[in-house]
């Protein structure tokens, strides 16, 4: 990743300026515990924030999950005992290389500075130490060894202690895979850019099970098939590609590592790794555990440990990606205006109702309108100010239609509907108005 430095400058440094004051000014994202000075670069998502995040996780699940008939979903918890980590080697080696500043004592993690300390430019560090990320914590009311568990610092691991449990309850057979959504937590040395590393995120990840002979055919597949999900749901072909781990740079259990990588404000860097895992996981845990995880093929007559493909991915890290890509500005009637060109699938809003004015006539017909709508799509109802304010508002937050009720509508039972991108305006029956809308959201 040779060309990706931490720090954006320039244009970049704007965009990610803009982008993190939007999402605070409007609701997306707000520093947690902002009100006590904030906490450690953790961050709390606001109520458009987490419809948009919901809505991210929903297209992962609906994409790996819903339309497959080959994965199967799981939560797993977040506590877990130790045993489970050092089976999987988090316990060992899930570290990162800790240097401080001799100068202004500020603590790094070496392998991102590149050797010059980012906050006050000496060159001067001590040895580096392996700084274990995980969070240790205690479960239950007595101290001592038997009660300290660790938060998980992935999803991945709760798939292949399920493995058997899975395995047992649902007859499947590779391949086959189960995913997971949830949050995960590491202790990172430095967290930076907004969203981009935090030390509580969300992770969405699959564990797909394959016969060793079909590995590397499914690792390319996934590859495909995740980087296909980005294209899809609106990032513009520039700004992704893939960057494939040279051999020497893989750790221990990979047989091969490909990370989808997105154009940030501070250049190319990590939004998914895709990786071929092949059958250490199960394995440490059958050697660790005493209970065989692996499968009986009945026509072979043979028992075999499958090898795994686990693409794995951020919720928190792609809405941002998908924010940073969606953001514009452009001028409609001889004024400027900021938009989401968010795709639907992804906006905080799929519809926002506007009455015309606050007339009691047009708002009761209004409600009528968003009770229609609100059954199938996410709606903002909004009545503040110019309808001019209002649509500018919507645009800025992404909202792809809006709905205006106006007074003509009370004689004729028709609105006009705006599209974000176009703003253009097409009058319609409250009848057919579902229709169009469902119509206009679909991609
Ligand atoms: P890095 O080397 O950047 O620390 P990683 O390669 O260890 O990250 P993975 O373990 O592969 O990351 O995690 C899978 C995905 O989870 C990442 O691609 C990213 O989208 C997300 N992720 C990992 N760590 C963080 C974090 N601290 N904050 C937000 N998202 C994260």
């Amino acid at each position: 990743m040779a060309e990706s430095h931490d720090a954006a400058s320039g244009a970049g440094a704007e965009l990610l300026d803009k982008v993190t004051n939007l999402a605070k000014r409007r609701g997306f994202i707000f520093p947690s515990a902002e009100i006590y000075g904030g906490f450690r670069s953790t961050y709390d998502y606001g109520p458009l924030g987490v419809n948009m995040l919901r809505n991210v996780k929903n297209a992962w699940w609906r994409s790996m999950i819903q339309l497959r008939d080959d994965v199967v979903g799981l939560d797993a918890a977040i506590l877990g005992p130790p045993a489970v980590w050092a089976a999987s080697g988090h316990l060992e080696t899930f570290t990162d290389p800790l240097v401080d500043c001799k100068k202004c004592k500020e603590r790094w993690r070496e392998d991102k500075i590149e050797g010059v300390c980012p906050n006050c430019g000496s060159t001067e560090f001590t040895e580096a130490r392996a700084f274990n990320l995980m969070f240790k914590t205690q479960a239950g009311p007595v101290e001592g060894e038997g009660a300290t568990a660790y938060l998980r610092p992935e999803t991945a691991q709760g798939m292949f202690t399920n493995f058997a449990n899975v395995l047992a309850t649902t007859r499947r057979k590779p391949p086959f895979g189960i995913a997971q959504v949830g949050k995960s937590f590491r202790n990172e040395i430095t967290p930076q850019n907004f969203v981009f590393r935090t030390r509580e995120f969300e992770q969405m990840e699959l564990e797909y099970f394959v016969a060793p002979g079909e590995a590397e055919a499914w690792y390319r597949y996934w590859i495909d098939t995740r980087l296909t999900w980005y294209l899809d749901l609106g990032i513009a072909p520039e700004k992704l590609r893939l960057h494939e781990h040279a051999q020497e740079d893989l750790s221990h259990y990979s047989r091969g590592t490909t990370d989808v990588e997105f154009l940030y404000p501070w250049g190319w860097d990590e939004l998914e790794g895709i990786a071929n895992r092949g059958d250490y996981d199960l394995t440490q845990h059958s050697n660790a555990s005493g209970v065989r995880l692996e499968y009986f093929d009945q026509t072979s007559g043979e028992h075999y440990v499958p090898y795994v493909i686990e693409p794995a991915a951020g919720a928190t890290r792609a809405m941002m990606a998908f924010l940073l890509a969606a953001y514009d500005e452009d001028e409609v009637g001889g004024e400027r205006r900021t938009v989401l060109r968010l795709d639907p699938r992804l906006a905080p809003y799929q519809v926002a109702v506007l009455p015309l004015s606050k007339k009691p006539e047009l708002e009761a017909l209004s409600r009528e309108v968003l009770g229609l709508l609100q059954v199938d799509f996410i709606c903002d109802y909004d009545l503040t100010q110019s309808i001019g304010r209002r649509y500018r508002r919507q645009d800025e937050v992404g909202t792809p239609l809006c709905v205006t009720v106006d007074f003509d509508s009370l004689d004729d039972r028709a609105v006009t509907v705006r599209d974000r991108d176009t703003t253009t305006q097409e009058r319609v029956g409250i009848d057919a108005l579902g229709e169009l809308v469902r119509a206009r959201l679909r991609r």
